[in-house]
């Protein structure tokens, strides 16, 4: 009888806005809009929260954002960060397992859009995955490493003991390494430091 054995795989764990997909750069344009000033009015260089843009508290970053999802299609429209499709193809390739995890549910009833403006995005740029989770708690999709850049999940997810591995932009510079600055780098450091499966 034959018996093939059963490899575990190892599992990276994705955020999709800021590691992915380019939120705020899309994100600058649709805010000129909704403020009706210039594109070239807003920083690009932001932190977490866009109080240089002159958002001072919670709900005008909600009104901000609702905006952006659901009349501006934020999550089907935004530019994809370079090299996420080249390497995360090279990642599944090599026989990593590709779990895109993303907090984008927190519209209450705008589920079912908030869904397929991701999944439309994922396959019209070519991104290879396995499991697509939407989860605020990321640490409990149970990855083995994770690639994110919020400040606040990445210094959770490293808290709990899980390798984490910050994309670098102007939101996370207060972040410690490990960090990448390109997708390359993402590649570069899975393969120095976990095999594809065991
Ligand atoms: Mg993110």
């Amino acid at each position: 009888m034959l018996v093939m054995k059963e490899t575990r795989k190892t599992v990276i764990g994705v955020d999709l806005d800021g590691v992915c997909a380019d939120f705020y750069a899309r994100m600058r344009e649709i805010a000129a809009e909704w403020f009706e000033c210039s594109p070239s009015d807003l920083p690009e260089e932001v932190s977490y929260g866009l109080s240089e843009w002159g958002i001072t508290d919670k709900n005008q970053y909600e009104s901000l954002h609702r905006f952006a999802v659901t009349q501006r299609e934020l999550f089907k429209t935004m530019p994809m960060i370079p090299g996420a499709r080249k390497y995360l193809r090279m990642l599944s390739d090599d026989g990593y397992r590709i779990r895109i995890i993303t907090h984008r549910l927190f519209i209450h009833y705008f589920h079912a859009s908030a869904v397929q403006q991701t999944v439309d995005w994922l396959d019209s740029h070519g991104i290879p995955y396995w499991d697509l989770c939407f989860m605020k708690e990321k640490e409990q999709v149970g990855a083995d490493i994770y690639v994110e850049d919020t400040p606040d999940n990445v210094t959770q997810l490293r808290e709990r003991g899980l390798q984490t591995i910050c994309f670098a932009n102007s939101t996370n510079r207060h972040i410690g390494s490990p960090r990448a600055a390109t997708w390359r780098e993402v590649y570069d450091i899975i393969r120095r430091s976990s095999a594809p499966g065991d």
